[in-house]
């Protein structure tokens, strides 16, 4: 199986965890790393409380440069799932990060997705953090 390295842009006014998922299930990529840059026209970014094993989402309800987007592929549920979390910069250079939820809505951006050989990682709840983790193991795969 040969990798493949997808670049691509995503259309404004879309959801940027939709689309980036649209794309890999599209590629039929299951197993790959992401990166992306650009602004969005606002923003969801989850903090996970370790306590509580709940996400408290934070709404930035105004344009934001990604200063920096990575993520992963792999399956969850039977589907390629993009995990994504997000540092964004406001007017003054004043960064917010966390996990990418849904409603984050593209202005421009430019990800690449590289494609990583082997069996994808596929997530199952984790019963100590209360996430859909990888299995456990020496991470390959
Ligand atoms: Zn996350």
């Amino acid at each position: 199986m040969s990798e493949r390295i997808l670049t691509c842009r995503l259309a404004t006014d879309a959801d940027l965890l939709s689309a980036l998922t649209e794309t890999v299930r599209e590629a039929g990529i299951t197993k790959a790393s992401v990166q992306l840059i650009g602004a969005v026209r606002r923003a969801e970014l989850g903090f996970y409380h370790q306590d509580t094993k709940t996400y408290e989402t934070h709404v930035f309800d105004k344009p934001l440069e990604i200063i920096a987007g990575m993520g992963n592929v792999s399956i969850k549920d039977g589907e390629a799932f993009v995990h994504l979390h997000l540092c964004l910069g406001d007017e003054v250079g004043a960064c917010f990060g966390g996990h990418a939820m849904p409603g984050c809505v593209v202005f421009a951006c430019e990800a690449v997705i590289r494609e990583l050989p082997g069996d994808a990682p596929v997530r199952q709840l984790d019963e100590t953090t209360g996430l859909p983790l990888w299995g456990a193991g020496p991470g390959v795969y």
